[in-house]
């Protein structure tokens, strides 16, 4: 047995993770080209090759030559090589992988919406299983260099079970005293194996139903908590939001007034802006001791806000008048001038504020 494999049956589950990652040869720091910025893996880490550009920087045939160059690289000798790859239907989120083979190759559905490196990882994982019992070496291109970083990092915060699954197949099959090598070629460069694999994995999209059931990320758990939450707010608070006599319905207008918020305005006159903007009834609506006498022109008024927005003479030169609804005359008015309204003449004294 390795050495590297002597302390595996008590480690820790990050010792094993970090144990099984050794058995793949596609070591990401030393498969980085020295540039901080590089995106190109070499072909393997037993090769060591570097590229000379950034990929960005490749022309197209010469992605292509370094694509033949990296598959030539990889080891072929005595080892079952197997071609992974993932297809997404970005508008119905059908998700689909594929492993080729020069002797088959395996289609697999996928949970609608899976994310590309959910995709990538199941394919690697296929290959591994299905190499685990043909007791060669083996060899796996990918065009994921996302799915070969994922099965480097160190602290998994992600996609535990499929990264963890690949990792313990790849260590079955080192354990058993052969290779497996990772390797990543640059996708849709004419690499026979590779747009084989893609063709392969467009048509897997049709399959009728998952073939391939994988639990879902946290993040993706975590988005369905975020809309589930949203759909359930929505719900709860629609009949205030269409109830036309609700401070919800009031302020769902009132709030699309983007005017700058004055500052330094005191307490007693925030709270007055505020009420109007969200359509605060006043202690005689809510109590029902209408009518109400208005407290700045005396006219008496079923609907105190209403008339203080709209009809009330004392106020009529600092709103934004001529809408058919009070709501909409405060969306209309700057913030500013409403603060100047409230501080001179504020809403019904006969209030909760
Ligand atoms: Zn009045």
């Amino acid at each position: 047995m390795p050495k590297l494999f002597k302390t595996l049956s008590d480690a820790s589950f990050q010792k094993n993770t970090a144990v099984s990652r050794s058995c793949l040869e596609a070591a990401p720091r030393t498969s980085l080209s020295p540039s901080k910025n590089c995106e190109i893996p070499s072909r393997h880490a037993r090769a060591r090759r570097q590229l000379a550009k950034l990929k960005a920087d490749l022309s197209p045939a010469e992605l292509a030559s370094e694509a033949r160059a990296s598959v030539r690289s990889a080891p072929t000798h005595a080892a079952d090589v197997f071609f992974t790859d993932g297809s997404v239907d970005t508008i119905t989120g059908t998700a689909a992988a594929t492993v080729h083979h020069d002797e088959f190759a395996a289609l697999y559905r996928l949970p609608d919406n899976s994310s590309p490196l959910q995709i990538e990882l199941l394919a690697i994982l296929r290959a591994l299983q299905l190499a685990l019992p043909r007791d060669i070496n083996v060899t796996i291109h990918t065009d994921s260099l996302g799915a070969i970083q994922a099965l480097q990092t160190v602290s998994l915060k992600d996609n535990v079970n499929l990264i963890t699954s690949v990792l313990a197949t790849a260590k079955n099959i080192h354990d058993s005293g052969r290779h497996v090598h990772l390797n990543w070629v640059s996708s849709h460069t004419g690499i026979p194996g590779n747009e084989a694999t893609d063709l392969a994995a467009k048509k897997a999209l049709s399959l009728p139903q998952v073939t391939a059931p994988i639990p879902p990320s946290i993040s993706q758990i975590k988005a369905s908590v975020r809309r589930f939450s949203h759909e359930q707010a929505v719900t709860c608070l629609r009949p205030w939001i269409t109830n036309p006599t609700s401070s919800a319905h009031w302020y769902n207008t009132t709030r699309t007034n983007t005017t700058p918020f004055p500052r330094n305005i005191g307490r007693k006159t925030r709270n007055a802006l505020h009420r109007v903007r969200i359509g605060y009834k006043c202690l005689a609506e809510i109590k029902g001791t209408l009518p109400l006498a208005c407290c700045h022109c005396d006219a008496a008024t079923v609907s105190p806000l209403n008339h203080y927005v709209m009809d009330c003479p004392s106020t009529s030169d600092m709103l934004a008048r001529g809408h058919a609804a009070a709501k909409d005359v405060i969306a209309n008015t700057s913030h500013d001038a409403l603060a100047r309204l409230v501080s001179g003449h504020a809403p019904s004294t006969t209030s909760l504020s």
